[in-house]
């Protein structure tokens, strides 16, 4: 019998062990190689112990699209997963910095779980995946970072920084939104921009940090919220989890950036007081509620962030390599994207791989090609909408405020009023990868014919 196929995986993020998970599930045999040192924990000073290298970052979204895709690619880490979640909304709020002039976005028609945006904390959903990667044997290494890729026709080979070479059948390029894949693969395509810097935090829903003064901890909308100031180009996101009795929040500017370190990397701040102080001082400057700069005054974490937009890719494929997740579509995070993009991308590359029992051995340039049908057209149209409410968050005028304004309100009222699925949040993958399948199967009966 012949060997299974082995596989690459550069990057331990969520999209490279969700892709590992994807890849073993159909016989192959992946292998995770992953730049961040296991043992050199974040610093946090709540938890001095060592931490695993996920503990880290804030809540992430899991969008309907995305939610959908993870129950079809695998029911049972969907469930793991609602398990785990520290709350859903089936609504997004954006008003002014003051909480005024509110505009809200209802995801899409409510038909049960898949209607409702679910906030996971990014370190446990990595967990669960981590933990899945685990019991499927699926090895793990740390400490490596990509630097160089050589591709035979029947071989990838992949050089670390430490001087030592990996090779295997494919590679899996999910080394995120800086991906030095890319940069190696594709040196001529333009490189990622840099559309704001800002930050993330956590902090404990309900916290009491001074009864005299500072009433409990939380953001005063319970749906998510995004309080904006177009004027400055910033905004404050915030949603509170109730279920992990957690609240977490986003801050940033998309013009003007200021006081964040080059290339932070999301690795967390040190002075985790000091930071929160001088973040929560800067909202209140902008006009934000002092619920809001409270929740920022008295959190426990915070990672700086870019706000990153990798160009609109021609193809997502190279040879024996296939990019997965922010590596090949990196958006601004402006509709919480970046993870639901990355599950529908294993969510193609599964069916794909179920439709073309061969993929190993001879089918694996049709299901790249195939791949590229489906998930280019999406990815820019995702990529065209973040970018979109992107501009709407950085006015030049008063007026030009007001005109942005009244085109989002029109916009999302005219969804929520007749209940329309919403082309990012509402999106089935399933009918794109039947409809492109068929186009497939229809032009290979021709051409035998
Ligand atoms: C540490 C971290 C924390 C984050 N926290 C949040 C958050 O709190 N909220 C949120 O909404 N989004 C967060 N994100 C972004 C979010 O994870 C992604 O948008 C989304 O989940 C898609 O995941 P990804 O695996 O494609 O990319 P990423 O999550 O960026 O993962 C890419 C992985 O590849 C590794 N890598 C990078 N370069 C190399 C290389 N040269 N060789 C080997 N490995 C490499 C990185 O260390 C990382 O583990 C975070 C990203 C990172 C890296």
């Amino acid at each position: 019998m012949e060997e299974s196929k082995t596989v690459l995986v550069i990057g331990g993020g969520p999209a490279g062990a969700l892709a590992a998970l994807t890849l073993a599930r159909q016989g192959l045999r992946p292998t995770i190689y992953e730049k961040r040192d296991t043992k050199a924990a974040p610093l946090d000073p709540l938890k001095p112990e060592p931490h695993p290298f996920w503990e880290i970052g804030a809540t992430i979204d899991l969008c309907p699209n995305g939610s959908y895709a993870l129950e079809r690619l695998d029911a049972e880490l969907y469930q793991e997963v609602l398990l785990n979640k520290t709350g859903t909304s089936k609504a997004f709020h954006m008003t002014l910095m003051d909480g005024s002039d509110l505009i809200r976005q209802q995801y899409v028609k409510h038909d049960g779980e898949h209607s409702k945006d679910i906030q996971i904390l990014r370190s446990t959903y990595h967990r669960v995946l981590m933990d899945r990667c685990t019991k499927a044997k699926i090895p793990f290494v740390a400490n490596k970072c990509v630097v160089k890729i050589e591709q035979t026709e029947s071989q990838v080979t992949a050089t670390f920084s430490d001087g030592t070479t990996a090779s295997g059948d494919f590679l899996v390029a999910a080394d995120g939104i800086n991906s030095t894949c890319r940069i190696l693969l594709f040196p001529d395509e333009p490189p990622v921009m840099k559309a704001g810097v800002g930050f993330v935090g956590l902090f404990d829903l309900g916290f009491t940090p001074d009864p005299a003064t500072v009433p409990p901890l939380r953001f005063e909308s319970n749906e998510p919220i995004m309080y904006t100031n177009t004027l400055n180009g910033s905004f404050v996101f915030g949603a509170n989890c109730p279920e992990a009795n957690i609240g977490s929040w986003v801050i940033a500017m998309i013009k003007q950036p200021e006081e964040v370190e080059e290339e932070s990397d999301w690795n967390p701040v040190k002075d985790v007081p000091k930071q929160a102080n001088h973040i929560a001082d800067m909202v209140e400057k902008w006009g934000a509620l002092k619920s809001a700069s409270n929740a920022i005054r008295y959190s426990k974490r915070i990672t700086p962030i870019w706000l990153s937009d990798v160009p609109d890719m021609k193809t997502l494929h190279k040879g024996r390599v296939i990019f997965i997740g922010d590596s090949g579509h990196g958006i601004p995070p402006t509709q919480g994207q970046g993870l639901s993009q990355s599950i529908e991308d294993c969510a193609v590359l599964n069916e794909l791989i179920i439709n073309f029992p061969n993929f190993s051995t001879s089918d694996h340039a049709a299901v790249f090609k195939l791949f590229d049908e489906i998930r280019l057209p999406r990815v820019h149209s995702v990529a065209a909408q973040s970018r979109m409410i992107m501009k709407q968050m950085y006015a030049s005028s008063v007026m030009s405020m007001r005109i942005g304004r009244i085109f989002l309100k029109a916009l999302f009222g005219v969804q929520n009023l007749f209940g329309l699925e919403d082309a990012v949040f509402g999106y089935k993958c399933d009918r794109d990868i039947a409809k492109v399948l068929a186009k497939y199967k229809k032009g290979s009966v021709a051409s035998a014919a």
